[in-house]
This record gives structure tokens, C-alpha cells and sequence, in this order.
């Protein structure tokens, strides 16, 4: 998956429907100028439209899926302790 060069980068106030919504940087660093992606979003067949372009939707998934391994394994920690110490 190939990161987008940042060629169709939109300001916020220009973003419109249909591109990517990720914020990728701020004009001269300020917040309210806000640059996004504005690459064409990506579409499955038969899906509600998104709004990320494929690589900003892959990434999204990519960090939902690793802050639940984490969620996972601090759970665990507490349980092992516990049935060490049941008699
Ligand atoms: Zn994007």
C-alpha cells in the first residue's frame, strides 16, 4: 500500500465530498488550516461510502487492531495473578 505524495492535499475549507478526510498537515502550523488527504475515497461494492482514500482506511483498521492486542493483553495480566493465587 503505497503512501499518497500529498499532490491532492485540500485545505479544510475546500474539502468536499468524496476525498480522503485525513488531516495530513496544517498550513504554516495552524490548526484551523487544516490540510487533508483529498485523495478519492476508497469504495467497497455494496459498503457505505468512506472517508479515507484505501491507504488512510487501511491505516485506521491497522490501529484499531493493534490498540485491541493491547487492550487484550493488559486484561490478562490481572487473571494470570489471580489463578496463581487461588488455593
Ligand atoms: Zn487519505
Amino acid at each position: 500500500m503505497k503512501e499518497p505524495d500529498g499532490l491532492k492535499k485540500v485545505l479544510l475549507i475546500d474539502h468536499i465530498e468524496g476525498q480522503c478526510r485525513c488531516i495530513i498537515g496544517f498550513k504554516y502550523g495552524d490548526a484551523r488550516e487544516a490540510y487533508m488527504c483529498g485523495e478519492p475515497v476508497y469504495q467497497r461494492r455494496g459498503k457505505k461510502l468512506s472517508s479515507w482514500c484505501f491507504y488512510h482506511h487501511g491505516q485506521m483498521h491497522t490501529t484499531v487492531a493493534q490498540q485491541n492486542r493491547e487492550s487484550d493483553q493488559s486484561a490478562e495480566i490481572p487473571q494470570v495473578i489471580s489463578i496463581v493465587r487461588t488455593p
